[in-house]
């Protein structure tokens, strides 16, 4: 993985513009790793993708985070200011191919979830239907009393023990932050999603750099090309010197 340069992110922004959440966390990486296939990308699993997604942010707009939350006792605004560190969930990232899980008399085998498990799943907005699906595209085998039985067998308590199981073996996939309210005291955890949290930011980001885009071409007559290859400091100077 790689920096993207301003020009390679403002690309990538423009080609997630219409895609759903799941596939720009994909055209961002794959634009970043161009030397790995996307197939290869969308199999990472979610807890590996947002760890290189959190690496990447922090290369484009380094180690602070800010954020606002509401509180939910007073709706007071709380204001975020994390570390990238506080939120990288320290790992060897050297996952196992397949994890089971004994409980009761079932014994199951399966896959951590991936990109294309969660494109499969969008479309689902019953969250009872999505956990179970998600369980039977990343199910391997499954035993009751030593005889294979099929997802559809499956009671919805060990659907959701499955699904538990697939969260605790990676905690990046599901990053939590513990939250305390100034005004009340209040203390809650919300749940931090590093490809809308950074998506957010990339959209921000591109229509201000077009904008200064548009400012400095109207005044030097320079190419987009060119005044994206300027550092952000020189840029800032011309934007200064046009506005006097
Ligand atoms: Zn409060």
């Amino acid at each position: 993985m790689r920096v993207l340069s301003a020009s390679e992110l403002l690309s990538a922004w423009e080609r997630g513009l219409a895609q759903m959440p799941v596939q720009r966390a994909l055209t961002l990486l794959a634009a970043a790793c161009p030397e790995t296939s996307v197939d290869t990308l969308a199999k990472l699993s979610i807890g590996q993708r947002d760890a290189y997604l959190l690496t990447l942010r922090e290369w484009t707009f380094g180690t602070q985070l800010l954020s606002l939350a509401t509180c939910p006792s007073c709706r007071e605004r709380v204001e975020l200011n994390f570390n990238v560190a506080d939120i990288r969930i320290a790992s060897n990232f050297e996952l196992a191919e397949a994890y089971s899980l004994s409980i009761a008399e079932y014994e199951l085998h399966f896959r951590l979830p991936n990109s294309q498990d969660l494109a499969a799943i969008d479309s689902y907005t019953d969250i009872s239907k999505t956990r179970y699906f998600l369980l039977k595209r990343c199910l391997l085998t499954a035993n009751q009393n030593g005889q294979a039985i099929t997802a559809d067998q499956l009671p919805t308590d060990i659907v959701d023990a499955v699904v538990q199981r697939m969260a605790e073996a990676e905690p990046q996939a599901d990053v939590q932050l513990k939250l305390s309210c100034p005004s009340c005291s209040h203390q809650w955890q919300e749940t931090f999603d590093i490809v809308s949290f950074f998506w957010n930011e990339i959209d921000a980001w591109a229509y201000r750099v077009l904008r200064e885009v548009h400012t400095l071409a109207l005044a030097y007559g320079w190419h987009e090309t060119e005044i994206l290859t300027l550092s952000p400091g020189r840029r800032q100077f011309y934007l200064e010197m046009v506005s006097k």
